[in-house]
């Protein structure tokens, strides 16, 4: 949709949920600050559900911090279904279980999952583990990913899987457990410093784009018998193509390697007002050319 001269995004990664039982050390959702800020009520949630819908925005993808954190992500999930969106979240997969996937099947259309590499002692290197395991140096992270996709798989999910690549699996090979995870898409970031949220920590985690493109091209040919799309995401690609909601309702961008915000709220002012805001961070030459709008609804098993 296009208000005074300002387009809508199609799609729109709501962080809803600013804390995390994770420690990744790479990781740019920490939202300090957010955490000391009331959570977002049950109906201001629905609000900017409904409002975002109003406004032409055809898909929604629920990530945190952990989404399934927040208490009301259920019902979030299950009206942004009701008004007619795609639907989605990206999980440290922690706190599902079988019962909460079979209970979401018919509003959730994509799960997505985060596995970094083909072992857990790369994960504890990378901080890809709860809290009590990274004080010990361990994680037990691959393993409970594997069980949530087997799951996953069992029930029909449309299955993204993220993989960030670090200077601590920048050598691996994945093919194996990517195939038994058997994802529609796997997306794998180059892993990006962002001024303010993760410099400090990330540094020794950063990997040159050389490193990364002999990544993808290793794993494009193992995977070239598959379906499975491998979607890789560079440092420039990720820059200024994601639009954003935070855990308190404001909208951002990010483009210049700073995250861009709104001054007022969705629930209070309204996405298109947000979005007016900080469009200017946003392109979407860019969006389609990372290929954002990629054929969410077709891929899915679930009647739209
Ligand atoms: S699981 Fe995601 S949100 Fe949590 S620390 Fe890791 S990257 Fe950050």
């Amino acid at each position: 949709m296009v208000q005074n001269n300002i387009t809508t995004p199609k799609a729109v990664n709501w962080h809803c949920e600013a804390f995390c039982n994770y420690r990744c050390k790479f990781c740019y959702a920490g939202f300090e600050e957010q955490r000391n800020e009331p959570k977002i009520s049950l109906n201001s949630g629905l609000k900017i559900i409904q409002d975002l819908a109003k406004q032409g925005v055809e898909k929604i993808n629920f990530v945190g911090g952990e989404p399934m954190l927040h208490p009301h992500l259920d019902e979030w999930i299950k009206e942004s279904k009701r008004v007619g969106m795609t639907t989605s979240i990206v999980s440290n997969g922690t706190k599902m279980s079988r019962k909460w996937l079979e209970s979401m099947r018919p509003y959730l259309d994509w799960l997505g999952l985060s596995v970094d590499a083909s072992n857990d002692q790369m994960h504890a290197i990378m901080g890809r583990a709860n809290a009590s395991e990274f004080k010990n140096g361990v994680s037990g992270h691959l393993v409970r990913a594997l069980d949530i996709a087997e799951m996953a798989n069992e029930l029909g999910y449309g299955i993204k899987l993220n993989t960030v690549v670090t200077s601590a699996n920048a050598h691996d090979d994945m093919t194996e457990i990517v195939k038994k995870i058997n994802p529609t898409r796997w997306k794998i970031f180059q892993v990006l410093k962002i001024e303010g949220e993760n410099d400090g920590r990330v540094e020794a985690l950063l990997v040159s784009e050389s490193e990364f493109d002999r990544y993808i091209g290793r794993h494009v040919k193992s995977l070239a018998s598959t379906s499975i799309q491998v979607v890789p995401e560079n440092n420039d690609a990720m820059l200024g193509t994601y639009a954003m909601i935070d855990a308190l309702g404001r909208v951002y961008t990010n483009k210049n390697g700073f995250y861009l915000y709104s001054r007022g709220t969705v629930q209070n002012d309204g996405f298109a007002s947000c979005w007016n805001e900080v469009s200017p961070g946003f392109c979407h030459d860019a969006f389609d050319a990372r290929g954002g709008e990629w054929d969410w609804e077709s891929s899915t098993g679930v009647a739209l």
